[in-house]
């Protein structure tokens, strides 16, 4: 018996000390938890505040690099002079017979797809020079083998389109010409156009292939002429007119088929619109005509006289609003940006 009540005794104790373990496993268990939560707390509360400060530093370190790089660029490529000093003046030209685009293309590098842009500074104009061509290859060659050089002296922005006549039809420049500037304003929003003959080659660089506030004529002199202006109001050969000017005079007329008579129509679009024809002096307005003969397919148009005594009224209709056309290919090469277009035939008088 005296063994039982000790025995007794610890048993007592015993379920003491379990009750008290159990009671310290719960509070354990219950702090692990709330301790937990606490981690739980601390990783959905303080941590993510802390990634998103950390990702709104990085985001404003990169913003404020980003304005810095901007602001260097801006300030490297700030606006070409209003003098080149780049500029030659008067060029000895060469026409060496055996030239080939590939020299050609060799010597100017910098040429993209027949587009260039002054590399170190910004261009003060954009403009695209515009030939209409047909059969005249080599004049085209002796062309851009000056031409390319000459604009980069002039730090511009620039761009040479060939407009291809395709077929035997007549040829009709002027219709040829509205095509190029209808195309080449889907490439991008020249400021200036350069209309410019395939055989005329500028003697001097000062002679700035750039727009003005009113439409200009570049071809004061030519050696064809002996340097003399053709005849008073000659408009023809090179002129340059801004995107809004050309606009303005509803382009060129599509009708005159052959040759002759489509630059003095364009002079009357401009004198109706009260624009004035500037010049620059004889002095730097000099080109060389390679010579040629005229060409099969571009015949005296005996109509001339007859549609010339109509602009006043015709410029609103026959122009660039009425100009249809088919483009046959646009082939990009490495010195200039060939259309070759099917501008249709004169319509048959009745
Ligand atoms: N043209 C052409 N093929 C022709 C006729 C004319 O490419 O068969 C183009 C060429 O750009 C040329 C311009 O039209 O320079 C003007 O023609 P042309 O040279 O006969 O006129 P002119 O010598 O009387 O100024
Ligand atoms: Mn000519």
């Amino acid at each position: 018996m005296g063994l039982f009540p000790s025995i007794s005794k610890i048993m007592r104790k015993g379920k003491g000390l379990f009750l008290l373990l159990l009671c310290l496993c719960v509070v354990a268990w219950i702090a692990t938890f709330s301790n937990d939560d606490t981690v739980k707390s601390v990783q959905e509360g303080s941590n993510p505040l802390d990634d998103r400060s950390v990702e709104g530093f990085a985001q404003l370190e990169l913003e404020s690099e980003m304005m810095q790089s901007l602001e260097e660029q801006q300030s490297v490529r700030k606006s070409c002079p209003e003098h080149s000093p780049l500029l030659r003046g008067a060029i000895k030209l060469s026409f060496d017979p055996s030239l080939t685009i590939e020299q050609v293309e060799s010597d100017n590098g910098e040429v993209v797809e027949g587009q260039y842009n002054p590399s170190d500074c910004e261009a003060r104009q954009s403009v695209a020079i515009l030939i209409p061509h047909r059969n005249r290859e080599k004049h085209l060659l002796y062309l851009l083998h000056h031409l390319h050089p000459f604009l980069q002296r002039q730090q511009l922005h620039y761009a040479i389109y060939i407009i291809h006549q395709a077929g035997d039809a007549t040829f009709n420049r002027a219709k040829l010409l509205n095509v190029g500037y209808l195309e080449a304003l889907k490439d991008q929003s020249w400021d200036c156009f350069i209309f410019h003959d395939a055989d005329l080659v500028p003697e001097n660089d000062h002679n700035l292939y750039m727009c003005e506030d009113q439409p200009k004529h570049l071809v004061v002199g030519r050696n064809s002429t002996g340097y003399k202006l053709r005849y008073k109001g000659y408009f023809g050969g090179v002129s340059a007119m801004t995107k809004e000017q050309f606009h303005k005079v509803n382009g060129f007329p599509n009708s005159y088929w052959g040759w002759g008579g489509e630059d003095d129509d364009l002079r009357i679009r401009v004198t109706l619109q009260k624009m004035s024809i500037i010049r620059p002096s004889l002095e730097v307005a000099r080109y060389t005509m390679v010579f040629h003969n005229r060409d099969s397919g571009n015949q005296i148009n005996e109509e001339r006289m007859h549609l010339l005594r109509r602009t006043h009224q015709a410029w609103k209709t026959d122009g660039l609003n009425s100009c249809s056309y088919k483009i046959l290919s646009v082939h990009r090469a490495p010195l200039f940006i060939n259309i070759t277009t099917d501008i249709g035939q004169p319509e048959i008088a009745l």
